[in-house]
């Protein structure tokens, strides 16, 4: 009898623990920038060797976002929260941004990344530019739309950018090696969802949430003054 009141016990604390997480996940509402994720104490460590960067390099605040070109809550990031990051932080020498790709969503994010590394290797001033144009030219719908004769046509709106070029790094993987530095940096810092938005060292739990952005921003701002 004992032991059945036990097991009733511990079935009991289960079903609880259960209910519990689902009224949690049930009740995500959006969070504020004091119930973002603190990864640990001092800067998070990405490794941004070889990686494009907007802004001034000796910017005090780095943010960088993991994002892929299929993805279309980046392209809204992009068009509603990163406009007012430049405005705000970036112009003012404030923050530096920069970007990984992610490769969530196959073959298309591969080709796409594997383009806007060769275009950052050897065309880096129109890097940004080119970046915005496939962002750009993401449409609505979510079918196929990433082909090597979709990413030459963006490309020769740039003059900079060579063409035979850019379709053999395609085409040929030249530029893979550039991406996989990237898929490594995507494993070793668990990154499952994009955008993923790092400030520093902190990982927002809502990168639409410019509030939390600010107030990170600003806290960065005092620690690096109180340093
Ligand atoms: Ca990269």
């Amino acid at each position: 009898m004992g032991k059945l009141y036990i097991k009733f016990a511990v079935l009991l604390t289960v079903v609880i623990a259960a209910l519990l997480v689902i009224f949690v996940i049930s009740n995500n509402k959006p969070v504020t920038g004091k119930e973002i994720v603190k990864e640990n104490d001092k800067e998070i460590g990405i490794d941004l060797t070889g990686q494009p960067l907007f802004g001034l390099a000796d910017a005090p605040i780095t943010i960088v976002e993991f994002g892929d070109f299929k993805c279309p809550t980046c392209k809204y990031w992009g068009e509603t929260i990163y406009p007012k990051l430049v405005e705000d932080f970036i112009s003012t020498g404030n923050v530096k941004f920069s970007y990984i790709n992610v490769l969530f969503h196959g073959p298309e994010s591969l080709a796409s990344a594997m383009a806007a590394e060769s275009v950052y290797q050897h065309s880096p001033d129109v890097y940004w530019s080119f970046h915005k144009a496939l962002y750009d030219a993401q449409p609505k719908d979510e079918g196929q739309w990433i082909t090597i004769d979709k990413l030459l046509e963006l490309a020769k709106e740039f003059p900079s950018i060579d063409q035979e070029q850019l379709k053999q790094d395609i085409e040929q993987e030249v530029t893979k090696d550039k991406v996989r530095i990237d898929e490594d940096l995507v494993s070793k810092h668990n990154i499952t969802v994009t955008p993923t938005i790092i400030i520093n060292d902190i990982i927002m739990v809502d990168p639409f949430d410019y509030e939390a952005i600010k107030e990170v921003i600003d806290q960065k701002q005092e620690d690096k003054i109180n340093e």
